[in-house]
């Protein structure tokens, strides 16, 4: 795992070299290769199979609810914003419409394990409507009382009566943003929020019994460099996170025409931002966290660190989980749910949302059936991204292949990587992740993704994805 002392050597020409543009890797095959012919039939078909698995999977529930008082203008998530608690309340009966299609499809005797509540804003629900929708998810599938139960706040409009809703339902995990406590990049971004906010904020979560505190920052903000960067891990390493969620920040305006708001020049360069990382991956490392990889750190004794040490720990649309091996469904606008072999995303547009929930339809509007080949290639993406390792005689174990046979056109592929340090380990037998190539873990599992040099058949345009550092 990187440390000060490794990154201290780093070459920033090796850097350089590979900060492109490439997927993020929360599913694969990625969301640009998904189409409209993946629909409500194939869905259902699909949840009916994993009834039929030998061992069925338990669930994972995630709930997208995807309003916000107020637009920040950096924001890259479907945001509806809404100063109105009628149309939030609303909201709640339909997520109940959507479950009371999806839960009569799966066997009663599988219960949830893992509950995420996701945005969006979801603390812009009153408490009521929290609470209104925790009991109606809890009426339609049996949630495991040690069920991981984890939302998504914002600290500017949590209430402390927001907080006790949570903790009686058994929430244990709230994560919530920071992105940068300087002024200006705050101001930049349309998006105040005080140190003492902060500070304040999380002693009231820890005195009422969250086991687990996230925050996220943001590298590569308007106006941000390292040196101002500096006050704002201060503050985070005397706050104490259990874990820090570090993204990079995606600008695509062409994407999202609210974020022509940001005027380009005031953004970092890619060394800046590479100088912003390694004094984070620095300063948290040097004070009792681990860098997990990709976008996160977590305390040396929290659950993430542990499964990474142990080689189980798994990424999903909600980031990286210990939960591994549950089918997820998710519900609301836009949400995204995995099962074993399909991804299927819900549709982005409220009103047609709710005109299918009345027509007893499930809401979707594409996705993709994965194939054999596509799972084996998810299995080393996530091996790689999550676990830092590709064992090979692992790899056997489960796709009864020999990976390098299998992965004959990719395996020189990964020569450059290793020359450059970014992986190691005898490439006869395993692929190891270095401390370098933990930060830029993302290219290297490109070289898996068939879809990238694959001759596009199809009139779609070329997927812009963001950059990987
Ligand atoms: S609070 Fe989050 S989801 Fe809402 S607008 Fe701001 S960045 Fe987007």
């Amino acid at each position: 795992m990187a440390n000060a002392h490794t990154l201290a050597h780093i070459n920033t020409d090796v850097i350089r070299k590979y900060t492109l543009r490439g997927p993020r890797y929360t599913s694969y095959p990625t969301a640009p290769e998904w189409t409209e012919s993946v629909g409500p039939e194939t869905y259902a078909r699909h949840i009916a199979e994993t009834n039929r698995a030998e061992s069925p999977a338990p669930l994972s529930l995630y709930f997208h609810l995807p309003f916000c008082p107020k637009r920040c203008y950096y924001c890259g998530c479907n945001v509806i914003v809404t100063p109105l608690h009628e149309v939030t309340g609303h909201y709640v009966d339909l997520l109940s419409m959507e479950m009371d299609l999806v839960a009569p499809h799966i066997h009663p005797d599988r219960s949830v394990i893992q509950l995420h509540l996701g945005g969006g804003t979801p603390t812009h629900l009153t408490p009521p409507q929290l609470q209104k929708l925790f009991v109606e998810a809890s009426q339609r599938f049996p949630i495991a009382p040690d069920a991981e139960r984890s939302i998504e706040v914002d600290v500017r409009i949590t209430t402390e009566e927001h907080l006790h809703v949570l903790r009686e339902f058994g929430f244990n995990r709230i994560s919530f943003g920071v992105q940068d406590f300087s002024p200006q990049v705050q101001e930049s971004i349309g998006r105040i929020q005080t140190i003492e906010q902060t500070t304040n904020f999380t002693s009231l979560c820890r005195r009422l019994g969250f086991d687990s505190v996230n925050i996220d920052l943001v590298c590569g903000l308007p106006h941000q460099t390292a040196r101002s960067f500096d006050n704002t891990l201060t503050e985070i390493i005397r706050i104490g996170p259990d874990r820090i969620a570090f993204y990079t920040y995606a600008y695509l305006p062409s994407k999202m025409p609210y974020q022509r708001r940001i005027d380009p020049n005031t953004l970092p360069s890619s060394d800046e931002r590479f100088a912003i990382l390694r004094s984070a991956i620095e300063r948290f490392t040097q004070n009792g966290y681990v860098y997990i990889g990709l976008d996160h750190f977590s305390k040396e004794n929290e659950e993430l660190t542990i499964a990474q040490r142990q080689g189980t720990l798994q990424r999903n649309f909600m980031g990286f989980t210990t939960r591994a091996g549950t089918d997820l469904y998710a519900f609301g606008v836009s949400s995204i749910s995995s099962l074993p072999s399909l991804y299927v995303q819900n549709t982005k547009n409220l009103k047609q949302y709710e005109q299918l929930l009345r027509r007893q339809t499930l809401p979707v509007e594409r996705g993709i059936e994965l194939t054999t080949d596509d799972r084996i290639r998810r299995w080393v993406i996530m091996e790689l991204m999550c676990n830092l390792r590709v064992d090979f005689a692992r790899f056997r174990q489960t796709w009864n292949e020999e990976f390098s046979s299998y992965f004959k056109e990719e395996m020189p592929r990964l020569d450059p990587f290793a020359q450059d340090g970014l992986v190691e380990g005898d490439l006869s037998k395993e692929i190891r992740v270095t401390a370098l190539g933990q930060i830029l873990v993302r290219p290297i599992a490109m070289t898996f993704d068939t879809y990238l040099t694959r001759t596009r058949t199809d009139t779609k345009e070329r997927p812009t994805y963001s950059q990987t550092l």
